[in-house]
């Protein structure tokens, strides 16, 4: 074993070495060090376990070879681009809403430039980063102030430390969600330092349950949108236009935490109808809280609207500093928002309503395609079928609605052969990811940013 351990190369060896010196010149000279132990220490323990040289050290240019491989792969971003095969256009392990051309070209340049984000041109003077937005999302919803943080956690967490910490908020039992990742109204809650107080049961609330709660502590009435569940049956909830006219009557204000925030009306295009931030300002809440990167197709980005008093107030908050945006974050949303004002033009320029509102048509044209490029590559393992399928708009949209959808469908004829065609899907410079359903692997059309990218992919296969 001796041996084996005096045939490796040492580290200052293979920097002398003329391939040594122009990895040097390609990647410096640090980089290439840290390469070279790493790969050393490998065949070391290598050798110990298998009592060989392992292959990349049997001649030098393996070695080299390796090294290259390694180095290029470190200078590699590990947040690499998907294709999203899963049929939920907004998904969030995979990074939620794509931003339009709009949205991308506003945020590059506010990288690249300075740009007047707390500064006001014509008054010359200092001036809030919140602005521009302020007044685009009053236009669009009708509010007469806006704030905007980091994400909807955020916004809800600033809105409860606000004007509730110490004191009680009033939410019903049916309510009271977890979103994932940690993100629990209760939890929150406590986070802000308020006390939660639960009226009615699981199924059904009513409005005198939330009249009799309030009492001199109360910060506000509290609704949450049932994101990603469906409470059925026998079930009673009050809406925000009650709750409003209750908290107008009592002198409590009335907060909502919309989750996705749609600000068009879905049901235009036929798709499932989700309540819109215009509807819950009309009804008269007090403050609304919604995601960027949900249903309004943005950035990540937690938005609240409403009353002028109470946004000063959390503009005022020192947790607002705390959660605020930066400027290229506020130069995509505000892009995105932008798009809104030309209503007509929207399901082209916004990529999540694009994706959305696809024909099925257009979808089978895509599916034929894809299933044609892919048994071009595949072997007589599989069978390939194009099927209907059920898409979903994701992120805690209408979840119990689907939307009509095309599929290619992979099923094996060969045991054993799906999980390690999924697995190979997953290891292609860009990943394509699917879904495994009822035995089959789906690759859904529906959630597909880019279609002649994709069938490039599957060419490599
Ligand atoms: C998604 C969601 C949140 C969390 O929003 P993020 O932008 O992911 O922080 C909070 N509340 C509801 C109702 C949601 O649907």
């Amino acid at each position: 074993m001796t041996a084996l351990f005096q045939q490796l190369p040492s580290v200052d060896k293979l920097l002398k070495m003329p391939q040594g010196e122009q990895l040097i010149s390609e990647f410096g000279h640090s980089a290439v060090v840290v390469a070279c132990r790493t790969l050393l220490v490998q065949a070391r323990q290598f050798i110990q376990q298998h009592q060989q040289l392992p292959t990349n050290f049997l001649d030098f240019e393996r070695t080299f070879a390796a090294l290259q491989q390694y180095l290029q792969q470190q200078n590699q971003v590990q947040i690499k681009a998907v294709h999203n095969l899963t049929g939920t256009v907004l998904h969030t392990n995979l990074g939620r809403a794509l931003w339009s051309e709009e949205s991308q070209q506003a945020a590059l340049a506010a990288m690249r430039q300075n740009v007047a984000l707390e500064y006001d041109l014509d008054e010359g003077k200092r001036s809030h980063r919140d602005n521009y937005i302020s007044e685009l999302l009053c236009r669009l919803t009708g509010a007469q102030a806006a704030c905007v943080v980091n994400n909807n956690a955020a916004a809800v967490l600033l809105m409860l430390a606000t004007f509730a910490q110490g004191k009680e908020v009033i939410i019903s039992r049916g309510e009271l969600i977890e979103i994932g990742g940690a993100f629990r109204i209760p939890d929150i809650m406590a986070q802000a330092g308020c006390r939660l107080v639960e009226v009615g049961t699981t199924n059904r609330t009513h409005l005198n349950d939330y009249r009799n709660a309030i009492n001199e502590n109360t910060a506000f009435l509290m609704k949450v949108h049932s994101s990603n569940y469906q409470i059925c049956g026998f079930t009673s909830a009050v809406s925000e236009a009650e709750l409003a006219e209750l908290g107008r009557e009592m002198n409590v204000p009335v907060i909502t935490d919309l989750g996705s925030g749609a600000l068009m009306d879905l049901s235009r295009y036929g798709l499932p109808k989700e309540p819109t931030v215009q509807e819950k300002v009309a009804q008269g809440v007090d403050l609304v809280s919604f995601s960027g990167d949900k249903l309004l197709g943005g950035v990540q980005a937690g938005i609240i609207v409403g009353k002028k008093a109470w946004i000063e107030r959390l503009q005022a908050h020192p947790l607002k500093r705390v959660l605020r945006c930066d400027k290229v974050i506020l130069a995509g949303l505000e892009a995105t928002l932008r798009l809104y004002l030309n209503p007509e033009k929207l399901s082209e320029r916004l990529p999540t309503l694009r994706l959305l509102t696809k024909s099925v048509e257009q979808l089978r044209a895509d599916a034929e395609r894809l299933k044609a490029r892919l048994e071009s590559r595949l072997n007589a393992d599989f069978q390939l079928q194009i099927e209907d399928s059920l898409a979903q708009i994701g992120s805690g949209s209408q979840p119990m609605e689907r939307v009509p959808s095309v599929a290619v469908t992979l099923s094996e004829k060969t045991p054993q052969k799906l999980s390690a065609l999924s697995t190979r899907f997953k290891q292609l410079s860009q990943p394509i990811i699917g879904r495994m359903e009822n035995g089959k692997l789906w690759l859904d059309l529906r959630s597909v940013a880019d279609i002649e990218t994709l069938l490039n992919t599957v060419d490599e296969l």
